[in-house]
């Protein structure tokens, strides 16, 4: 037999180290490829978590190509304005869906914000495509190529639900749950402002504090219920009676609060106080029988001093209304003693 030659010997060896390297480039491609379809699943896992965290917390993310103008939503966005996932979107048409107070905001921080290159947040309120109202909590970047503003995207998330129990937190807190007008924390909160000095806006005209009349013998004869109904009906006709006043309000058990703006002279005031008087006067029918019900006022013309100092005035004008014999109404005068007999002053 015929030794091999030593250059089929070096093709053998050539040969032996290319298998070898074709080998361990085999097991390398074969370790890249589980290794990108290990790291496949863990994004399509964080894909799948992110997708149920924004599903759950009602956040999606939105992006708008500022060239064009073009839309781009995930899924949560479709679902907050009632729009078929994947839909074809148009911004204009999209925007139209906003309430006219929130279109006029969302433009107004939409330009600055992209002329600044920074970004701005909004809650607006939105008119679905299937007319449900729902508001919004808008969060914007702005994404600048070579300083120019290129593209704007951020999220935006549902907050109806927020707004709503933010809504009646507020309520609660200013409002009389009994008659629905204003409580005495929004009263002295509005009397305040009303009497600090601004420029743009006109200051208070007047404080009428109006009590009703015997009003323990209404319950004390006829209970607690009927009593509450009286107050109710009162609420309803100072309401009526008092049309394009500053506020009206409740601010103790039978006791009411009206201020009314410089609009008013003397003899307008006077003729509204009357005007109460005469309304709140009339009976009020509870169950058939006619409860017999009264108010007297006490009025303090604005003047330059504290609001405590006005409430104290309006409240001795009161009690001067009581003193008369009820039914009637004082208007409070510089010269009279202030605070001398003042019980309900605060
Ligand atoms: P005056 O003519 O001097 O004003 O006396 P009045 O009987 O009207 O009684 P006053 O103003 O001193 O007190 C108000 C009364 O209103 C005391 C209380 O029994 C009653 N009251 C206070 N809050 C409520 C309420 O929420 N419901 C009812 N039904 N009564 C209330
Ligand atoms: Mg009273």
């Amino acid at each position: 037999m015929r030794s091999p030659s030593s250059r089929h010997i070096r093709r053998r060896a050539v040969l032996r180290q290319s298998d070898a390297i074709i080998a361990g480039l085999e097991a390398r491609l074969e370790a890249q490829t589980a290794l990108i379809r290990e790291q496949a699943a863990s994004l399509a896992h964080s894909q799948k978590i992110f997708d149920r965290s924004s599903a759950a917390a009602r956040i999606g993310v939105w992006q708008c190509n500022l060239a064009d103008q073009a839309l781009h939503w995930t899924d949560v966005v479709y679902d907050l304005f009632d729009l078929p996932r994947g839909a074809p979107l148009v911004r204009e048409d999209i925007v139209k869906c906003y309430t006219e107070a929130s279109a006029i905001e969302l433009h107004a921080k939409r330009s600055k914000g992209i002329a600044e290159r920074t970004g701005f947040g909004l809650d607006a309120e939105i008119v679905t495509a299937k007319g449900n109202r729902r508001w919004i909590r808008i969060t914007a970047s702005v994404e600048c190529e070579d300083g120019v503003a290129v593209r704007i995207f951020g999220m935006k998330q549902d907050i109806t639900e927020e707004k709503i129990l933010a809504d009646q937190t507020r309520y609660l807190a200013e409002y009389d749950v009994m008659t629905g007008l204003a409580n005495r924390s929004r009263f002295q909160t509005k009397l305040a402002e009303l009497t600090a000095d601004a420029d743009d806006r006109p200051p208070l005209g007047a404080l009428l504090l109006v009590d009703l009349d015997g009003f323990k013998q209404i319950n004390d004869t006829f209970g607690h219920v009927a009593g509450d109904e009286c107050l109710k009906e009162v609420a309803r006709r100072l309401q009526n009676a008092c049309a394009g006043v500053e506020l009206v309000s409740r601010i103790g058990g039978d006791e009411f609060a009206v201020l009314v703006g410089p609009e008013l002279d003397l003899a307008a005031i006077s003729e509204l106080a009357r005007q109460i008087i005469d309304r709140l006067g009339r009976p009020v029918d509870h169950g058939g029988r006619a409860l017999k019900l009264g108010a007297s006022i006490g009025i303090a013309i604005h003047e330059v001093c504290s609001p405590s100092d006005l409430l104290v005035r309006a409240d001795t004008a009161l009690y001067a209304a009581k003193s008369a014999g009820r039914n009637t109404f004082r208007i409070f005068k510089p010269t009279e003693a202030i605070g001398v007999r003042n019980p309900r002053a605060a």
